[in-house]
C-alpha cells in the first residue's frame, strides 16, 4: 500500500467522521421542496397549505442522520 493510499484512506475517515459529527450536531436541512418554509404557496400566492414532502416542519432530516436512525432501529430489533 502506498503512501498516497494511506492518506487518501486516511482522509476518508476524517471526512466520515466530520460528517457524523455534523449530522449528529445539525441533523436536518432545509426542505428543498418548499424551500425551508413549510408552505405549499397556492398559484395566486394568497392561499397556502402545509408542504406534502415535510408536512409543514420545513426541515428534512439530513441522509447520514437518516442512516443513522435505520441502524440504531435494526440494532434495537424493531
Ligand atoms: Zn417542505
Amino acid at each position: 500500500m502506498g503512501t498516497l493510499t494511506t492518506i487518501a484512506i486516511g482522509a476518508a475517515l476524517v471526512w466520515a467522521a466530520a460528517y457524523a459529527l455534523g449530522c449528529w450536531l445539525w441533523p436536518f436541512r432545509a426542505c428543498p421542496r418548499c424551500g425551508g418554509t413549510g408552505k405549499r404557496v397556492s398559484p395566486s400566492g394568497k392561499a397556502f397549505g402545509l408542504c406534502r414532502r415535510c408536512k409543514g416542519t420545513a426541515r428534512r432530516l439530513r441522509f447520514g442522520r437518516r442512516a443513522w436512525e435505520y441502524s440504531r432501529r435494526a440494532r434495537a430489533g424493531g
